[in-house]
């Protein structure tokens, strides 16, 4: 096996030099710009209405010219001309499958699939052909998973397609095929590596793991740090959204993440959509190539930076530093995003309830949801009505959570709907 450290999924894209990088863009810019506008009714009415035409954005800062597309817009306009709500360009044959993102947001895929940006960021995690990679992102519905699959076959590694699954399951599948990637959220990777050293196991001997990519979830230097311990391989993070792919990944340095040349990332000011500094902290606007399903200034609601510094890697993109945390109350548990309006919609189906808070901390790398909740009167039955809710709460929230009553005020007035507590590192 080759050096796990060094080469490029795609030479000539990650050393390009930075004027070279800068034409590629533009040119990949101007593209889509006008295939949009051509061929996507939500992007032409977008133009239109700022009164611009394609020709008028050709480089960075004329995106600027462009207002930001939210992920409410998307959902509204989804509401309103189902299911892809204007933004796709494909249709009939050339679709391979349909998405479906909490929101709901349906997301055409497209019969190709040709982006890199993903096998980009396994291969610099270390990934190689002729590994075997346990899957454990969930295969179901969202495109995540798919799409790390195909990227793996570009690669030439072998998928086991396993999902998140229980732990005891995905330790004994590491073991029998002697397992040499993982791909998941970092949590998970730390459950497996404590519940293996719970039977005994040594997770250096007893695995195979030569590598690992995590992302999803926010991965604290000080559970890199233990997991690279106990596992004695690097573990490397990547970045993107369901809407927009893959945003970044880190190289073995493990010093910001390299944004992929096939996108267009700027920082902006949440308020006024404007492009911020080099180096200033501000919300991550996207601009994808994929022709399915354009993103042109997307939001993603995450807060980071760029890094300029030439990296020694020899990647020479420009690099994303940490994710900051995001710009409205909804908030990721292990991995999936819990939105304000969720919560609402749970709630609205008990009468019952007079106040809510969900509570989310972390104990030992894993999040923990506590949805705390007040009573208009007491009930005879509270366990049946505590069973019922914490249904509800995972089927529609898709994580598991824990209800608490309380009494009558003992939900703070004017509390965060979702309130955070976890602290990072
Ligand atoms: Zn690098």
């Amino acid at each position: 096996m080759e050096n796990r450290k060094e080469g490029y999924f795609h030479r000539e894209k990650e050393t390009m030099s930075r004027e070279e990088q800068e034409v590629y863009k533009k040119e990949r810019l101007s593209q889509i710009v006008r295939f949009s506008y051509e061929h996507s009714r939500f992007f032409r009415s977008l133009f239109e209405k700022a009164g611009l035409s394609p020709d008028e954005i050709k480089e960075l800062k004329d995106l600027e010219k462009l207002p930001i597309t939210k992920k409410a817009d998307l959902v509204k306009a989804q509401k309103e001309k189902p299911p892809f709500g204007g933004f796709e360009t494909l249709s009939g044959k050339d679709l391979k499958r349909i998405y479906i993102s909490p929101g709901p947001v349906f997301e055409p895929g497209e019969r190709d699939y040709g982006d890199i940006r993903w096998a980009q960021a396994l291969y610099a995690s270390g990934i190689r052909e002729g590994d075997i990679v346990l899957n454990t992102f969930n295969y179901h519905l969202t495109p995540l998973a798919l799409l790390l699959d195909e990227s793996l076959q570009m690669i030439g590694a072998t998928v086991v397609p396993v999902g998140p699954g229980n732990i005891s399951m995905l330790i004994q599948l590491m073991r029998q095929l002697k397992v040499t990637g993982y791909l998941g959220i970092p949590s998970l990777l730390m459950a497996i590596v404590e519940a293996s050293e719970g039977m005994g196991l040594n997770p250096q001997k007893d695995f195979h793991l030569q590598s690992a990519f995590v992302g999803a979830e926010m991965f604290p230097e000080s559970l890199r740090q233990k997991l690279e311990g106990k596992l004695n391989i690097r573990i490397q993070q990547g970045y993107g959204t369901v809407d927009v792919g893959c945003l970044g990944y880190e190289c073995p340095e493990k010093k910001g993440m390299h944004i992929p040349e096939d996108v267009i990332v700027e920082i902006v000011d949440t308020e006024t959509g404007k492009q911020l500094e080099m180096g200033a902290t501000g919300e991550i606007v996207a601009t994808n190539f994929i022709k399915a399903f354009p993103m042109i200034r997307f939001a993603t609601g995450d807060l980071s930076y760029i890094i300029e510094d030439p990296c020694p890697c020899g990647r020479t993109s420009l690099r994303l530093g940490k994710i900051l945390g995001r710009t409205d109350q909804v908030t990721k548990v292990s991995g999936i995003f819990i939105h304000p309006w969720q919560v609402d919609e749970i709630m609205s189906r008990f009468p019952m309830v007079s106040n809510y808070q969900v509570v989310v901390t972390r104990k030992e790398y894993r999040d923990i949801m506590s949805i705390y909740i007040e009573l208009k009167e007491e009930v005879s039955e509270k366990q049946i009505l505590k069973k019922r809710l914490e249904r509800e709460v995972e089927e529609t929230l898709k994580v598991k959570g824990e209800v608490i009553f309380t009494g009558q005020g003992g939900i703070p007035d004017r509390a965060k709907k979702i309130d955070d507590r976890r602290v990072w590192e």
